[in-house]
Formats: structure tokens, C-alpha cells, sequence
């Protein structure tokens, strides 16, 4: 079958693309992402589908490709700078789908050791049942430059570590992982869709992120994205010669390496994004920068308040320039610092239980602002050494700032401490 490509995004602002991108225009268009319930397309003849199987560049079966989950992609990519997307169906269904794409077994990963929990399981857990390895170092130059190995393909940091704040040299590491012949994958999760950071103008030639937090931004949502950059060839890679997939990619030039991740994360694994849930995301996207802006301003408030209450011990926050990350934040954060912080309060336990505009949830992104005791929880299953390259202690509460006024989230702090 044919359809209807999106309509194509000029130069637009991020404002405007994030509201505009993906929308078809014409006589009875929704205003909005019409959502195709539909697992397979129809086709008029054989040789139609005949084309379609040979070169899959437009809708035969939904796990490979939706229309609706493909106006999603063309508005990341809008957002990101970027040259195409393939949407998956969590996070951590877009970390597999960016490694997997570029490494197979024998291969090395260097990763900033600063990571959501669920990366560093990713990275030390199941990664190995494929025969891939990683090193785990501090996200400096130098530490990654030391790190790498003759068969290192990738080197991954997080835009905005969740939840330490470390905010990696993205030109620095790009350099370093090129010079080998690696590729730099970034997490922008935290980096909120392109609305605080576009890692790929920075020279990294992946963005995979969590749609899950800012992009859907209700708590409502699951998805993940993974987005490359222009003229990736994967030439230099054994993985295009080999598994049968060559002529594919050969098929792909430069864009083999997005073709490989749509094979690889939708079709083969199957870890496809639901229409609804694009839908739902898309959605989201369109106020993204409001919100993140808002909660950029109250975070950087709330940094500084906490940082001179006399209760609270250690704060970490990229916009307060005691931050290690701070520089590096000042320079590549185009929007503000973020929505996420850490502070440290004399009994976490008794802290929680007396909050009553803040909510204890395992999420970040939400308009309401969300507190978790990370050593308890998200972080309760990963070593010790690794909690404290995370930044986690035990008094450590972890806060992903919402919309709500700044006075009335205060407040709460203050009566709960
Ligand atoms: C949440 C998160 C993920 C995983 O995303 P899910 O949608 O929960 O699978 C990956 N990276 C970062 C930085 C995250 O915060």
C-alpha cells in the first residue's frame, strides 16, 4: 500500500515543530495523530507486495511499521536534528536496539558509570548472554579514552545522568570514540527530546532515550526512541557483511545503520511501539517545552533553597555551580538545567511518610513532582560500588520536579523535614 508521507518540516523552532511535525495537511485531516489500530496493510496485487517485501519502505505489517508510530518518529527527528527515528516500546527496549545495532559478540562497550539502573543491569546482565562486554569508567575524557579496547564499537554516556547530574562532553567523547572507529550513543532521556539538549549537533551519532518520562510526561505512557544522525554507514562494521542482512543494508547506504535498528528493535525483536501509545507521546511532545522549561525554573529554585537549608546535607543539582557537571551543563543545556536533583535529608523514611504534595513514584517527566529513595529502590539491586559512582547514599532522595508552583512544593519539603 501507499501512504501518505508526514509533511515535511522546514526549518521550524522547536516550539513549532513540536506541535506541527507529523501533522498531514489537507481537507478533513484531524488536527492531531489519527490512531491506526492495525496490525497489517492491504495491498491491490501481487507484484505490489512483491516491491513492498523487497525493499519494506512502506506498510505491509505493523511491527515493522504504523503510520501512526511513523508520525511519531518524523516529529523525534524533527526535535532531535536528526535524520530518522525508529519508536520502541519502553527505554530500555532502545538501549538494546541502539547496542545491538552496532555490536555483536566479541564486541566491547564503554560506558560513563554514572547510569539509570535498568542501563547498568542492560550492560552487565544481559549484554553478556550475547557475548558482548563493558566497562563501566567515570564519563570523563580521559577515563573513556583510557577504556577503550581494540574491539570497542560504542562508547554510551546519559545526557543528565539519572540521578547523579553528570553531564558528559559530548564533542569530547565523539572525538575519542571516532578516532577508534566507535560510535558515541547518548541517553538523552533527561536531555528531554532535543528541548535541552540536541546530542547529535554535538558530533554523537545515536540518541536513544526513555519516551516514558518527558516526551509522554503524564506518568500515563511507555516508549522509547532511538534517532541517528545524517550519513551513518555501516561499512566499516562487520555486522553489515555478516547475518544475512548485508544486501539489505547495502540496499540502505548510508542509512543503514537507522534500517538496521528498525530490522533489528521493531521486526526482529518485536519490541514495537503500540499506535496508542504513539499517540500518547505524540501528544505529550507538544508541550514538552513548556513544561520542561517550568520545571527547569523551579528545580534551579528549589536547588538553591535546599542547598542553604540548614536540615538538608549534600545537594546535586547541574544548574548550581558547585556541581562537578556544572561547566559542561552551562555549555550544552540550551533550555535550562533540568527537572531532577538529588538532596540528602536526615531520615528518608520519615521524610517520605510526611509529604503531602510530593508523591513517592519510580518516575521522572511527570507534571507532578515525584520523590524515591533511590538506595531502597531504584538503585536497591545494584552494588554498592556502582551506588556511589551514582551518587546514592543512603539519605539520598531523589526529585523529579513538576509543574506545581514553587511555594506550594517548598512548603511540603519544609513541613516534612
Ligand atoms: C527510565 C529511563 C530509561 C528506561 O526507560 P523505560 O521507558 O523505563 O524503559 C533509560 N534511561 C534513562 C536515563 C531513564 O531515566
Amino acid at each position: 500500500m501507499t501512504d501518505t508521507p508526514p509533511s515535511p518540516t522546514p526549518d521550524w523552532s522547536y516550539e513549532t515543530a513540536a506541535v506541527q511535525s507529523g501533522i498531514p495537511r489537507g481537507l478533513g485531516e484531524t488536527i492531531g495523530f489519527p490512531i491506526h489500530a492495525a496490525a497489517a496493510f492491504q495491498f491491490d496485487t501481487l507484484e505490489e507486495a512483491q516491491d513492498e517485501f523487497q525493499v519494506n519502505a512502506g506498510l505491509s505489517y505493523a511491527r515493522l511499521q504504523n503510520p501512526t508510530v511513523r508520525a511519531l518518529e518524523s516529529r523525534i527527528t524533527a526535535l532531535e536534528g536528526g535524520a530518522a527515528t525508529v519508536a520502541v516500546a519502553s527505554g530500555q527496549a532502545a538501549t538494546l536496539t541502539s547496542i545491538l545495532s552496532v555490536c555483536r559478540a566479541g564486541d566491547h562497550v564503554v560506558s560513563a558509570s554514572s547510569l539509570f539502573g535498568g542501563t547498568t543491569g542492560m550492560l552487565g546482565n544481559i549484554l553478556p548472554l550475547m557475548g558482548i562486554s563493558a566497562t563501566l569508567v567515570p564519563g570523563t575524557p580521559d577515563a573513556v579514552q583510557a577504556a577503550l579496547r581494540p574491539n570497542t564499537r560504542l562508547v554510551w554516556a546519559e545526557m543528565i545522568s539519572n540521578p547523579a547530574g553528570d553531564v558528559p562532553d559530548i564533542a569530547a567523547l565523539a572525538g575519542i570514540a571516532h578516532a577508534q572507529g566507535a560510535l558515541l550513543a547518548i541517553d538523552n532521556t533527561c536531555g528531554g527530546v532535543g528541548f535541552l539538549c540536541r546530542p547529535l549537533e554535538h558530533g554523537a551519532d545515536i540518541v536513544s532515550q526513555s519516551l516514558t518520562k518527558w516526551a509522554g510526561g503524564h506518568g500515563s505512557v511507555m516508549g522509547g526512541s532511538v534517532t541517528v544522525g545524517a550519513a551513518h554507514d555501516l561499512r566499516g562494521n562487520p555486522i553489515y557483511t555478516e547475518g544475512g542482512e548485508g544486501s539489505v543494508l547495502s540496499v540502505r547506504g548510508e542509512q543503514a545503520l537507522a534500517w538496521r535498528q528498525r530490522w533489528l528493535g521493531a521486526h526482529q525483536i518485536g519490541m514495537t511501539l503500540a499506535p496508542h501509545s504513539a499517540f500518547l507521546v505524540a501528544q505529550g511532545l507538544e508541550t514538552l517545552g513548556l513544561r520542561l522549561e517550568r520545571e527547569s525554573e523551579t528545580a534551579l529554585g528549589l536547588a538553591h533553597w535546599l542547598a542553604a537549608h540548614p536540615q538538608v546535607g549534600q545537594v546535586s543539582y547541574p544548574g548550581l555551580e558547585a556541581h562537578p557537571f556544572h561547566a559542561n551543563a552551562a555549555r550544552q543545556l540550551r533550555r535550562g538545567f533540568g527537572a531532577v536533583m538529588t538532596f540528602e535529608v536526615p531520615d528518608p523514611s520519615a521524610f517520605l511518610r510526611r509529604l503531602k504534595v510530593l508523591r513517592i513514584a519510580p518516575n521522572l517527566g511527570d507534571v507532578r513532582t515525584l520523590v524515591v529513595h533511590p538506595w531502597t529502590t531504584t538503585h536497591g539491586r545494584v552494588p554498592e560500588a556502582a551506588r556511589a559512582a551514582a551518587g546514592v547514599t543512603p539519605a539520598t532522595i531523589r526529585m523529579s520536579v513538576g509543574v506545581e508552583a514553587l511555594a506550594d512544593l517548598q512548603a511540603d519539603i519544609e513541613q516534612a523535614l
